[in-house]
């Protein structure tokens, strides 16, 4: 409930993980991996290092722990919007530490599973267990 939409939209944030760079330019099908959430299959993108973080978040808080596959699940994707989504232009990226993953399904999907993570986010935030995600890498 609520009408307080007025979050901004993030700039379409650059990673500096260049194998995430690489990934999200790349959007290509060869490129897509599906999270597995629950009741969503949803269609990602990112680096194997970071999808695997995106994926440990997010399983914070589902009832079964996340899975991720490399290759189009049984059955395939259930939602039609989110079967159709790799032909659109645009999709939501989610900064995860150093990179980023590409959320490539229907809105309201996306939503879901961004909802997802930062609910994972805070789970982890109180439990502490990774500590803070700022540390730089040496250049
Ligand atoms: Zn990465
Ligand atoms: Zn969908």
């Amino acid at each position: 409930m609520g009408s307080d939409n007025r979050e901004a939209t993030p700039q379409a944030p650059v990673p500096s993980c260049p194998d995430c760079q690489a990934a999200l330019e790349a959007t290509g099908r060869d490129a897509v991996s599906f999270l597995l959430v629950d009741s969503l299959t949803l269609p990602v993108v990112g680096c194997e290092v970071h999808l695997e973080q995106f994926r440990l978040v997010c399983g914070l808080t589902s009832e079964n722990p996340a899975r991720l596959l490399s290759h189009r699940p049984a059955g395939g994707i259930i939602c039609p919007g989110c079967r159709r989504a790799s032909r659109q232009p645009t999709h939501p990226i989610v900064r995860i530490g150093q990179g980023a993953v590409a959320l490539i399904g229907c809105q309201s999907h996306e939503k879901d599973v961004i909802d997802r993570y930062r609910a994972g986010r805070e789970t982890r935030g109180q439990l502490n267990v990774d500590g803070p995600l700022s540390e730089s890498p040496l250049d």
